[in-house]
């Protein structure tokens, strides 16, 4: 196993470079909020911004410091989401009506964070690059045709194919066996999106309190009890804001979300020559193994950054638990042999028993969570449709309400499952 690569590597985000992630811990918790939000991540900023704008008190409780989550650490490629299951697939266990349903609010979300970044005025490098997907087995080509024609037909989603002979216009690869192209996709610098977000909420009167982990939240009768490490707050509703970083103190939702660790590495920087050769369009990329891989360039256009999945835990500080990307980086682009890593990160996201997002409410205590590795666009959304179910507004009703929420089996040997999972799946890639 060749390290080398690793040797200056710094084991955090390289995003963080751009916008470190900050503390909230001046203010003392306050006794009371009308509604207080656990998580500050996508799902609760946005939520919270909408909230504060409808007049409503609210406070945040991060466990960490702010976006300390998958928000602030991942890929940045931005999408509808709807390419985790074909839809031929989705028809067959949902039906066409709810299978059309659920594709459309992959579709709206992403025109609402493209909406909602220009009309906020967020400055973090949104740009409608298009996605690639690479065919990396020859009837994965045929499958991917089939399915962007089903995509069409029951969403009304633009794409076009590209077949192997012309890829040389998309991607400086061999590997592929042609590939598919989402016009309306698009990449983002996650880390600004999210401080972005931070400073509207703010603005708008959020009150956000770092290193207040939630460990409780009790039903009182008139009041909700929230348990935190900077003191109780009482509140008339709360949202479950926690995805991938869902624990055991809110035990329904530990029961419910599979924490499923995510890596990416970033190269040092590369000549634009090399990067235009390697990705001419500057699109979001990946590929249609089962164990997939996603990447781009950065947003200065100098690095690859490249993902994919991590066995055993986040936040890892171990260059060998990152070779595996390194690797599949040279299989991709072979020219990049021999480059160094500037940084290499993880995170967690959020997977839940049948791979969908799901809005759910009991009594006052309203959540928002598992968008399965394709959140950036659905968690903002998601945080939008909350907040107006919050707020009783009509119309608030998504697809993913209507889905029943299912205890994941074994919940406590998760770790465990997702890796042989995750070996099998690797392993059947190999055949
Ligand atoms: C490495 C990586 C790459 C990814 N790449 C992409 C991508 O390219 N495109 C895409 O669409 N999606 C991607 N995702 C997924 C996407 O980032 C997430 O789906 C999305 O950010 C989820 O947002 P969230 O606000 O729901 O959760 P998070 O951003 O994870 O926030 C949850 C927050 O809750 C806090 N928390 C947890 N428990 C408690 C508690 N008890 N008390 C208080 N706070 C608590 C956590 O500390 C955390 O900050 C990626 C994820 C990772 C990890």
């Amino acid at each position: 196993m060749n390290l080398d690569p690793f040797r200056d590597a710094r084991f955090t985000p390289w995003w963080w470079e751009w916008a470190p992630r900050e503390t909230r811990t001046k203010e003392n918790l306050p006794k009371r909020a009308e509604i207080a939000i656990v998580g500050s991540g996508f799902t609760g900023l946005v939520a919270a911004l909408q909230l504060a704008r409808a007049g409503r008190d609210v406070v945040v409780l991060e466990a960490d410091t702010v976006g300390y989550g998958a928000s602030s650490r991942n890929g940045g490629q931005v999408g509808s989401g709807n390419q985790r299951f074909t839809v031929a697939k989705l028809i067959e266990l949902y039906g066409k009506d709810q299978a059309q349903a659920l594709l459309q609010e992959g579709i709206s979300a992403l025109s609402y964070i493209k909406a909602m970044i220009g009309a906020e005025d967020i400055q973090c490098h949104y740009r409608e690059a298009g996605r690639f997907r690479g065919a990396s087995r020859p009837k994965h080509y045929d499958n991917l045709a089939r399915d962007m024609d089903d995509l069409h037909t029951f969403a009304g989603v633009e794409s076009y194919m590209v077949p192997q002979a012309e890829l040389g216009s998309e991607i400086g690869s061999g590997l592929y066996y042609g590939g598919a192209v989402l016009p309306g996709d698009a990449s983002l610098h996650p880390a600004l999106y999210h401080s972005g977000l931070l400073d509207r909420a703010e603005s708008a009167g959020v009150r956000v309190f770092s290193h207040a982990r939630v460990e409780d939240v009790q039903d009182r009768g008139q009041k909700l009890q929230i348990t935190s490490a900077r003191g109780v707050l009482s509140a008339d509703k709360v949202l479950i804001a926690t995805n991938g970083y869902s624990d055991r103190s809110i035990p329904y939702f530990y029961r419910r979300v599979v924490p499923v660790a995510s890596a990416i590495i970033a190269t040092t920087e590369l000549s634009p020559d090399l990067m235009t050769r390697l990705m001419p369009k500057k699109r979001v990329c990946g590929d249609t193994r089962r164990v997939h891989h996603y990447y781009q360039s950065s947003p200065d256009g100098l690095r690859v950054l490249m993902g994919g999945r991590l066995a055993g835990r986040a936040d890892t500080t171990r260059p060998q638990k990152f070779v595996h990307l390194y690797r599949h980086m040279l299989e991709i682009f072979p020219e990049l042999a021999g480059v160094g890593i500037s940084h290499a990160w993880s995170g967690y996201v959020g997977y839940t028993r049948d791979a969908l997002p799901h809005i759910n409410k009991q009594g006052r205590i309203y959540s928002a969570i598992g968008y399965c590795g394709s959140g950036v666009a659905r968690a903002s959304y998601a945080g939008y449709k909350v907040a107006q179910q919050m707020l009783e507004s009509p119309g608030s009703e998504t697809a993913w309400d209507k889905l029943v929420f299912k205890t994941m089996p074994f919940r406590s040997f998760a770790r465990t499952g997702v890796r042989i999972v995750t070996q099998w799946k690797r392993a059947r890639d190999l055949l």
